[in-house]
């Protein structure tokens, strides 16, 4: 039946990708494929002013240095707004999607990813995410599924996709929804797989094939957010490292990287600004060792860098300060709002005494508010009107996000500071504005001008040998 599906994958894949491959010994042997998820071109601008002006950084972020710069519009076959895996589907097959259906054509027909093709082509593959290895964007290079959420299943065709090496925070599909072991684990074990967890395991190549997961300190949902700091936790530059030695290792020939900053859309669906921020810079930092590969290797590496679609529909300026951005303020900011919401939630379970000081020295010591950040009267009034119906009436209407659950209070202390620094949200879902694509190497021009996603995969064929 698999078989079957990768056939019709396959004809469907001849239809909506040009067949037009470098058949020579002059295309990319090694490609990479960077995707922030959600990283539309104002939060990466968000990055690179807090990067200059911050940071003090002169050199602009890695990715803005590769030499071809362009865009991409990221509509899907049922919205101008896409979701994830419609969004994966298109930037891994070259087949736009319904919202909701991941390595699919609109009529329930698997289409083939460019991972897939490059399989069979001898590629050693790798895939990477700081988000759950299951997710949309990493799913679509390996599943054919009607609805995204659907974990056994897509877990069960990435044991069976053959590839060298999967990494994120989890696997959804060990257990079933009532608690119960599945036959997964057995699954991985029959195909010979390694399954490692934590940043103890980088390092370890013990077999062809490998699966790294999150260890105790990853969500499921997430390795941990970078400005969380989390002792111990896998990071998205660490896992990036490991995968290029695991491939270099394995298949030194010729291999493909998918690298996603998943954390970039779970940060902007949160509307955090400042760790947006932080997870665009480490996914740049990520970035960072495929372009030093590439310089050893210029005249056989591809990297194309882009997002699935933008979240939150970010913008630097705001009513509330006009032209005076003040992004150092960010810098003070030491937990996320996930990290903030499950510490309001931890007090509230307590049933500790908890005063309104109590709260402003947690502020003054994690986000800086009533510490080094001074705070208006009229904003402190607001703050302690919301602390007094959370806390003391506990009358508390949390916010729902794709991914959590945030307090309410939590909700109103980010956007106090995102209202402080300038920073605006129009959505905690995605929006319909262009993303950036960047490229390097044997076929970067390829990418020049305003790209449809759905032609990205078949530009990156075209490039391969
Ligand atoms: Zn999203």
């Amino acid at each position: 039946m698999n078989r079957l599906k990768n056939i019709i994958g396959a004809l469907i894949l001849s239809a909506a990708i040009p067949s037009a491959f470098a058949a020579d010994d002059s295309g990319a042997r090694y490609i990479f494929y960077f995707i922030g998820d959600g990283m539309g071109m104002g939060p990466v601008m968000a990055a690179q002013n807090y990067n200059r002006a911050v940071l003090g950084n002169s050199a602009p972020l890695t990715m803005m240095q590769l030499p071809v710069a362009a865009w991409c519009q990221t509509f899907s076959y049922s919205s101008p707004v896409t979701d994830s895996a419609a969004a994966g589907t298109a930037l891994a097959t070259g087949s736009k999607t319904r919202n909701g259906m991941l390595g699919m054509a609109p009529d329930s027909t698997s289409v083939t990813s460019i991972a897939a093709e490059l399989h069979d082509r001898g590629y050693g593959i790798g895939l990477v995410t700081s988000v759950a290895a299951d997710d949309a964007t990493p799913g679509a290079f390996y599943a054919h599924v009607p609805y995204r959420k659907m974990s056994y299943e897509i877990d069960c065709q990435g044991v069976e996709s053959g590839y060298e090496y999967i990494a994120g925070a989890s696997y959804g599909g060990f257990t079933d929804k009532e608690g119960r072991p599945t036959d997964l684990q057995q699954r991985i074990d029959d195909a010979g797989i390694s399954v490692l967890y934590g940043a103890s395991s980088l390092g370890e190549h013990p077999t062809r094939r490998v699966m790294l997961f999150g260890d105790e300190t990853a969500r499921p949902w997430n390795v941990s957010y970078t400005i969380d700091s989390v002792a111990g936790a896998l990071t998205l530059p660490a896992m990036t490292a490991d995968c290029l030695a695991h491939l270099e290792k394995y298949s030194p020939e010729r291999f493909f990287m998918m690298v996603e900053g998943g954390n970039i859309d779970h940060a902007l669906h949160a509307n955090d600004g400042g760790a947006a921020i932080k997870e665009i810079l480490n996914f740049d930092q990520a970035l960072a060792l495929a372009y030093d590969f590439y310089l050893r290797h210029p005249d056989e590496t591809l990297i194309v860098v882009t997002a699935d679609h933008d979240t939150g529909g970010l913008a630097l300026g705001t009513n509330f300060l006009g032209y005076n951005n003040k992004l150092e303020l960010y810098d003070h900011q030491r937990v996320s709002k996930e990290a903030f919401s499950d510490y309001c939630k931890s007090v509230l379970n307590s049933r500790r005494i908890y005063t309104w000081d109590d709260m402003k020295e947690y502020l003054a010591d994690n986000l800086g508010l009533f510490g080094p950040l001074e705070v208006a009267p009229e904003r402190e009034q607001q703050l302690k009107d919301m602390f007094d119906l959370t806390f003391e009436q506990r009358n508390s209407h949390d916010q729902n996000t794709l991914y959590a659950n945030f307090n309410q209070f939590a909700v109103e202390v980010f956007r106090t500071l995102n209202d402080m620094a300038g920073v605006g949200f129009t959505t905690t879902h995605h929006s319909g504005n262009p993303v950036p694509v960047f490229a390097a190497g044997p076929g970067a021009d390829l990418f020049k001008g305003f790209n449809n996603n759905s032609e990205l995969p078949g530009k990156i064929l075209r490039s391969a040998r």
